[in-house]
């Protein structure tokens, strides 16, 4: 099996990152958020999850850059004095003897620019902030990148019940998917790994698509534009983070739209070299919403590529000609 301590090492560092998340947004309290300079909510657990993936990753793999969302300047102000010490708190809960220059530390190693040579790691402590501080889903998201291509990619998804079929069932999912090997689904606590894929549906007719719940990701009107030009009738299935990755990549849903609300937004690397991976490992297909490939290789955003579009690989010549159509691509 190819990268097979690098597997291995992203899986044990996800499981953590997940624990972590997991017990803050149990006690979460308003007093542990604060706005960054985009005004998203920053939480203990971004911040935690970050420094104690990355811990992870250096012991096992000193020389390999980290392109991840968090950086500790915040942490290292006056203000974020008292936000610093829940950080390192929630950090010792996982790796006990860290102290609070090693955190902020391993934090800020994910200022790394990315590019297209050599190998970089790329997180997103969790994905779907506003979800997370809604109490809904969030992901954990970590890709390994070599030579500007995704090469392997792990989703902890902490809230996604295991059965798709029973949503008050059970939760806390693992989805991990190395290059040219397939993709699997693991609970967070049993390492029993079950090789996933994408659905077998031909006819749009037939499909499900999934969104983002907040509107200011991803143009909801536009996607149920393309939803009636396809003859979707199943309402859009709304959930926050690269669970919708993991939503097609296991068939729960056929169709990921990811359709810009503004002109000069740039996708984070972060944001979707995981989720490209589990989907493209499962049989699925990853573009942008003209259906260029997206490029990994040019730094830490996909500044070549607009929004993104996921299928199940069969659907999706068909939803890209839809997509362009209502957008206006020539
Ligand atoms: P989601 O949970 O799918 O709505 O996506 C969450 C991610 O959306 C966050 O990690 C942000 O990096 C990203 N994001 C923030 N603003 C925008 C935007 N205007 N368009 C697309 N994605 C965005
Ligand atoms: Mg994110």
């Amino acid at each position: 099996m190819a990268y097979e301590r690098e597997r291995e090492t992203a899986v044990q560092a996800v499981i953590d990152a997940s624990k972590l998340c997991k017990a803050v947004q149990a006690t979460l309290v308003s007093d542990e958020t604060m706005a960054k300079k985009d005004k998203s909510p920053v939480t203990v657990a971004d911040f935690g999850g970050q420094a104690v993936v990355t811990v992870a990753l250096r012991r096992a793999f000193p020389n390999a850059p980290m392109v991840g969302e968090e950086d500790a300047a915040d942490l290292r102000s006056e203000e974020g004095s008292s936000l610093k010490k829940k950080v390192v708190a929630a950090v010792n809960t996982i790796l006990p003897s860290l102290g609070e220059d090693q955190v902020l530390d391993a934090i800020d190693y994910g200022v790394f620019e990315g590019g297209g040579t050599g190998r970089h790691w790329t997180l997103d402590p969790i994905d779907g902030t506003k979800g997370f501080l809604r109490g809904d889903q969030y992901a954990i998201a970590l890709a390994l990148i070599e030579e500007g291509q995704v090469v392997l990619g792990v989703l902890g998804c902490p809230s996604l019940p295991i059965d798709a079929n029973d949503l008050s069932g059970p939760a806390g999912c693992l989805f991990v998917a190395v290059k040219g090997e397939g993709a699997f689904m693991r609970t967070l606590d049993d390492p029993t790994e079950t090789p996933i894929s994408v659905t077998d549906i031909a006819d749009p007719s037939q499909a499900s698509f999934c969104e983002s719940v907040e509107s200011g990701h991803s143009k909801h009107d536009d996607a149920a534009q393309v939803a009636e030009l396809l003859g979707v009738t199943k309402p859009p299935f709304r959930i926050d983070s690269q669970c919708k990755y993991a939503a097609v990549a296991r068939g729960d849903s056929s169709i990921y739209l990811r359709l810009p609300t503004r002109a000069d937004y740039q996708e984070k690397i972060w944001d979707h070299a995981g989720g490209w991976m589990v989907v493209t490992e499962a049989g699925g297909r990853v573009t942008d919403v003209a259906g260029k490939p997206l490029d990994f290789s040019i730094g830490r955003t996909l500044r070549e590529n607009k929004g993104v579009v996921a299928t199940n690989g069969q659907l999706h010549d068909a939803v890209i000609e839809a997509v362009r159509n209502v957008l206006g691509i020539k």
